[in-house]
Formats: C-alpha cells, structure tokens, sequence
C-alpha cells in the first residue's frame, strides 16, 4: 500500500492530545493504523506529551478525587462493541479499528451511491459512516462549510487535489471545491467522518444527511 495523502499535522497533533470529535478520532485511527509515516509522528507527539507532562510542576489534588476516579471506572461503560443494529458491513473490508463499531442500517442514497452509518456513543457533534460507489460514479462538485475526513478503505477516487487510494486520508473544510470522480477498477468504499453541523456540509453531508440522524 502506497499512501500518498496524510491527515494535516493540527489533527494528528489532536489525535494525540485528545480534544478531537469522536468521528475525527476513529478517522484518525484507521489511517494511522495503516501509515507508517504518521504512527512515527503520533509516536514522536506522544513522547513530546509524555516528557511535558514530567516537566510540569505538581498540582495538587482535590481530597475526593481518587474515589470521583473510582466512580467513573465502575460506571457502565458506554462500549462501541456489541449487537448491531443491522447486517455489519464484511468484515474483510474493514481495518480492525472498525470491526466491533456498530453500525446501522445500510441505505442507497442516490445511483451507484450507499452509505452506512457507524451508531457512535456521542452522536450529538459527531457522524460517521462508510460509503460505497459505483466504479466510475461522478460525484456533485461541492464546497465545504465544515469539515469532512474521507478514509479510502477500498477502490479509489480522483479529485483537483490528486488521487485516492487505499489508505489514503482527504481532509476537506470550507477552503475546498471539488468534483471526485470514482476509479473504473473497481467499488470504492471509504470511511467519512463529519463534525459540527450537518446543515451546508460539503457533498458528502448533502447527499447523506437526511439519512444520517442516528
Ligand atoms: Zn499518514
């Protein structure tokens, strides 16, 4: 696997120190599962991390921290793992990031066009979900008024900013306007994630948000 396209460095930096919606996170993750480049950098931000956190002078606690820990430790976990809620997408076409994810029910949404939604604990700021294309499918041209992480799990596409192959990593935002075009060699599935509003997302967020409300 040769990737070409890596997520901006502002999200890996997020990956590592955690403020990231839960849908960017889980993006984040499969590439960085797949690219050995970024696992060095997330290595490297995490050393970073780790050698701040020992330089930074002791704060001390409140008396009950310790048991407020212990409290949430042993409250009901909210898992990703467990009973789908429809027929899960092969198992052989995920990375093991997303196997145990449950996901909802899988939906055409337009000519050659299908989108599956992941059901993810915090739904209220995040939405992911897989989208399956037709070989060659044209897609709308489209700008973004919010941001959306594209994940190429299978297949391919092409756009003003290059080709997409598996394991590469399209980050789009309000900056950018663009017509992806499918690859002929075979159905592309890619993993998107989407944060903030639905409302004016760019064309992945038109063409799926009416089937999206989890
Ligand atoms: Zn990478």
């Amino acid at each position: 696997m040769t990737i070409k396209h890596h997520p901006p460095e502002h999200l890996l930096a997020g990956f590592v120190s955690g403020p990231l919606e839960e849908a960017d996170r889980l993006a984040l993750a499969v590439h960085v599962a797949q690219c050995r480049s970024c696992r060095r950098l997330v290595g490297a931000l995490e050393r970073l991390g780790g050698s701040a956190i020992e330089q930074a002078a002791p704060v001390s606690l409140r008396a009950d921290a310790l048991s407020v820990v212990l409290d949430k430790v042993d409250a009901k976990p909210i898992s990703m793992s467990g009973t789908t809620e429809s027929m899960p997408p092969a198992a052989s076409d995920l990375p093991d990031v997303l196997r145990n994810c449950r996901f909802g029910k899988k939906r055409r949404v337009a000519p050659g066009v299908s989108m599956q939604p992941l059901i993810l604990p915090s739904s209220d700021q995040s939405r992911a979900f897989l989208l399956w294309s037709a070989p060659g499918a044209k897609m709308l041209g489209h700008t973004h008024s919010g941001t959306e992480l594209t994940c190429v799990l299978k297949g391919s596409f092409a756009h003003e900013s290059g080709h997409y192959g598996p394991g590469d990593f399209d980050y789009g935002d309000d900056d950018v306007n663009h017509q992806p075009i499918v690859g002929t060699e075979e159905p592309c599935l890619c993993f998107v994630a989407m944060s903030g509003s639905l409302k004016g997302n760019g064309w992945i967020g038109r063409l799926v948000s009416p089937f999206i409300r989890l």
